[in-house]
């Protein structure tokens, strides 16, 4: 789950990260009120989408073709020009680097005092898989993204892996100061954010946690001028961050994989346009694979898991057919705990219940083949049985049309 600025601030806040005074404003009135109550000279109107790459991102009109507005970060310096830029951003899709294609539509924007920069850094953490561990991350690079100051100058970050039971010692984090080159009561601010930031990162369960810049003022004052949280979903499902958990913003997230999730399943959505339902998450990427290797497209990665239910296997069956994009579905499923007869029972339920235009292929082995089989073949369903996986791929490409 993943927040947005205002609210990964509101979080700072309370660690004492040092962030700059803001308001939300979900209309351009509210935008320009932000502006007089933060009281001028500058102020920044910032888009709040769950995407990076804001600042350099392209307000489109709802074609996604004419320019409203380049930039989804701007500095205004009156409440009359504050709402004028938020009037060309709410309500219209933001496309960035990292928003997709199609953008994402703009509900609100932050409004926030503007500052002095001096210099623009880049503080933040992740969790280190290989390692085990949680890594801070410092860059002098701010405001350039950390992927590709990584590719560039891997040299330039800094990297300091802590003991999540002792937290980062305080050795490491003057470490990181010295080598962003800090000194006096820069140093000490920046000291005391690494440790906040850290603790945090912990404490609410984070899987990023990015400050992306953090500048040092022409005062010589650390900010946290952008922030950006990632929260493991796992610990959302066991209720541990109900604070966080009161600010997802469902608008953000694909409805289709919420929707799923609500039921258990384990749904991505994907460009391509061949439907696919397969048992257990091995099975499911190796289904993608094989798709791609003979020439068509998966329009999403669906594990209907080991113990799903006829329930289950309905919803899944519907929540595929629902995409306009799926021009066919592919059925893969390995018999184990999951067993044929029941996702076939299933298919047929659902196919009772939803007009389905679109061919089917089904591969089905494993406990209870037969009778799964039986069923499809009483149903009288025109459905294509594959002998393996890739006659399925190869027959599901060719009834989709998409044949290479
Ligand atoms: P992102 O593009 O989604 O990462 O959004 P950011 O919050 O990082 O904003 C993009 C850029 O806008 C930053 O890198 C800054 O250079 C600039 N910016 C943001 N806030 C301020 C501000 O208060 N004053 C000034 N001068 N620039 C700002
Ligand atoms: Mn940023």
């Amino acid at each position: 789950m993943n927040l947005h600025e205002f609210q990964a601030k509101e979080v700072f806040r309370k660690y004492g990260i040092p962030v700059s005074a803001g308001h939300v404003a979900e209309t351009p009135d509210q935008a320009a009120d932000a502006f007089a109550k933060l009281g001028g000279p500058v102020a920044v109107v910032k888009s709040q989408i769950h995407a990076g790459g804001r600042g350099k991102g392209t307000v489109y009109e709802k074609d996604l073709k004419t320019v409203r507005l380049q930039g989804g970060v701007k500095l205004v310096r009156s409440a009359a020009e504050a709402k004028e830029i938020a009037s060309k951003i709410l309500g219209y899709p933001l496309v960035t680097k990292q928003s997709g294609p199609h953008g994402r539509v703009v509900r609100r924007v932050y409004v926030e005092a503007g500052c002095e920069i001096d210099r623009e850094l880049y503080l933040g953490a992740v969790l280190d898989r290989k390692i085990g561990k949680p890594v801070l991350m410092a860059s002098t690079q701010g405001g350039m993204e950390v992927e590709e100051v990584a590719a560039k100058d891997p040299e330039a970050i800094v990297k300091e892996h802590w003991d999540v039971g002792l937290g980062l010692q305080g050795y490491q984090a003057r470490r990181v100061a010295y080598a962003l080159g800090l000194s006096g009561e820069t140093f000490k601010q920046f000291f005391k954010m690494a440790m906040a930031v850290t603790r945090m990162f912990v404490e609410k369960d984070c899987t990023l946690l990015e400050i992306n810049p953090l500048v040092v003022t022409k005062k010589g004052d650390v900010v946290a001028l952008d922030g950006k949280m990632g929260i493991d979903d796992r610990a959302i499902e066991l209720k541990k961050q109900a604070e966080l958990e009161a600010m997802r913003d469902v608008s953000e997230e694909d409805p289709v994989e919420y929707e799923a999730a609500s039921y258990g399943l384990n749904y991505v959505s994907m460009e391509g346009n061949i439907g696919c339902m397969v048992n257990g998450a091995g099975l499911a990427m190796s289904t993608m694979d094989i798709i791609k290797q003979a020439g068509g497209a998966p329009a999403n990665f669906l594990d209907v898991g080991g113990g799903a239910n006829k329930d289950q296997v309905k919803k899944a069956f519907k929540l595929l057919l629902a995409n306009p994009e799926v021009k066919a579905l592919f059925i893969n499923i390995f018999g184990g705990i999951l067993r044929c007869d029941v996702l076939a029972q299933g298919i047929v339920d659902a196919v009772k219940e939803v007009d389905v235009k679109i061919p089917i292929v089904v591969r089905l082995e494993g406990t209870n083949v037969e009778i799964g089989r039986q069923i499809l073949k009483d149903s009288g369903l025109k459905i294509t049985a594959a002998a393996d996986m890739a006659d399925g791929a190869r027959k599901v490409i060719e009834a989709a049309g998409l044949k290479r």
